[in-house]
């Protein structure tokens, strides 16, 4: 459905209107220009990096200027000071023009959000509050005055990214900092972020490995030992360029350090909505196909000829299925990205699970049934359909709470308490 925007050009109307879902003015002005912005910048670069697999630095570069690489940084460090939620609803409106700058753009937005509004969230001593608060100020102002380009490389290929054992990178503690040692894999964002945001294990001599000693650092990504290898021909999100990161005894300073000793740990088990960042995308995957079924079907989908198809009952009753599924799939969601705190309930964390599990399988389902409901044409390559049905498919493969890990965890957390067992 189309509205006129304030510059008095037809654009897309929002996914989450503001009146209907009680945005306040600010959320719902940061979400307007995420949305203009995406329908400008992001969708006429969206099929040539798809096709090629590049990243899309420009965009990133065209952001700069916009405030959005820094639409999480507080206010007072001269961000744009988005909340939680309203990063997450102005993400899904990049995510209809482009999956793979939206996820990118997540790697990188939560690499402040979790130093940031996160961070601030959570249970620090005086000593680590000053600490952390002295620290980002560093990487806020790489952000905000350079432009400066943060991912999230956490995959190791193990069981570590799904939060299970600790993390095999490993940092040694040396004079003034770290030697980073290990391999990160699908490191979204590779040869083009400034700064890796890695997650790694602290490890003095002869100290087991252990997940309380998680660090979160910015590995810059001109040190000596930092190195990308491998290919990336995927089957989507191919604009994420998300090759295998190796280091080899990195030496990292001590002020790159992300979060202070033990905060990373304490975040991942206190505020499990951190997790939820990666769903924002798939939610304006989700929009994108059943926006492209209805064009498609009215006959008004630009570049295509002007053939009706809405007439048949066939396709009236799969865009209503359609419509069910996509009403389903944001309500869920934009409950749970509302109620994202430190230590939320039991049953708001099961609908976090339920909430990420419905929008990426949601998503890639919206997409097939867009497909075999407009026919062959729209599945051709110069569409945008192909593209959403393949870069939707990757949503529910992501670590740490993929489809099954959602399913396994909302299973045995609603049959067991903490703590419970059988014998
Ligand atoms: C487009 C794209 C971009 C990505 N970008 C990044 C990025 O920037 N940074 C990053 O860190 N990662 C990124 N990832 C990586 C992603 O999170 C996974 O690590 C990646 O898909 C590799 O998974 P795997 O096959 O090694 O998973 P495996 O660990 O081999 O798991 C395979 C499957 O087994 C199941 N499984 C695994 N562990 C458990 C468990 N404990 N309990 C139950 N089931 C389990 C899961 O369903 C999983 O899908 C990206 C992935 C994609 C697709």
């Amino acid at each position: 459905m189309n509205a006129r925007d304030p510059d008095g050009e037809e654009a897309d109307a929002p996914i989450f209107d503001a009146a209907t879902f009680r945005l306040d003015r600010n959320e719902a002005d940061l979400i307007d220009s995420a949305r203009r912005f995406g329908a400008r910048v992001l969708a006429p670069r969206a099929a040539q990096h798809d096709r090629d697999a590049t990243f899309p630095l420009e965009t990133f570069r065209d952001m700069h200027p916009e405030g959005l690489l820094a639409i999480c940084i507080p206010e007072a460090d001269g961000g744009l000071g988005a909340s939680y939620r309203t990063y997450c609803l102005a993400a899904a409106e990049l995510g209809r023009y482009c999956g793979a700058t939206a996820l990118s753009w997540n790697m990188h937005v939560s690499s402040t959000l979790w130093t940031g509004a996160l961070a601030d969230d959570l249970m620090m001593t005086v000593e680590e509050r000053a600490e952390h608060n002295e620290r980002r100020q560093l990487h806020y102002k790489r952000i905000v005055g350079d432009g400066a380009i943060y991912s999230q490389p956490f995959s190791e290929g193990g069981a570590a990214a799904a939060g299970t054992i600790a993390f095999g990178t490993e940092a040694k503690p040396v004079d003034g900092g770290f030697l980073v040692s290990g391999k990160k894999i699908f490191a979204s964002l590779s040869g083009a972020a400034d700064y890796y945001g890695v997650l790694c294990t602290e490890r003095g001599e002869g100290e087991g490995a252990s997940r309380r000693n998680t660090l979160y650092l910015a590995v810059p990504a001109n040190a000596q030992g930092v190195s990308v290898v491998g290919d990336w021909d995927p089957l989507g999100m191919r604009g994420t360029v998300s090759r295998t990161l190796l280091m080899k005894d990195v030496f990292v300073p001590q002020d790159e350090m992300l979060m202070p000793r033990g905060v990373y740990f304490r975040a991942a088990t206190s505020w499990p909505h951190m997790f939820l960042t990666l769903s924002p995308t798939y939610v304006g995957l989700a929009q994108a196909a059943y926006d492209f079924a209805v064009a498609y079907l009215r006959g008004e989908l630009p570049g295509t000829p002007p053939v009706k198809r809405r007439m048949y009952p066939t396709k009236q009753i799969a865009v209503a299925e359609m419509h069910v599924m996509l009403e389903q799939t944001k309500a869920l969601w934009f409950q749970a990205v509302s109620e994202a705190r430190a230590n939320p309930t039991k049953e708001q964390v099961l609908r976090a699970y339920a909430a990420q599990f419905t929008v990426m399988e949601n998503a890639n389902a919206l997409a097939a049934k867009a497909i075999r409901t407009c026919g062959g044409q729209a599945m051709l390559k110069n569409l945008a359909l192909e593209r959403i049905y393949r870069d939707s498919r990757c949503g529910s493969l992501m670590l740490p709470w993929t489809a099954e890990i959602c399913l396994d965890r909302i299973g045995r957390e609603s049959l067991y308490e903490t703590g419970e067992k059988d014998e």
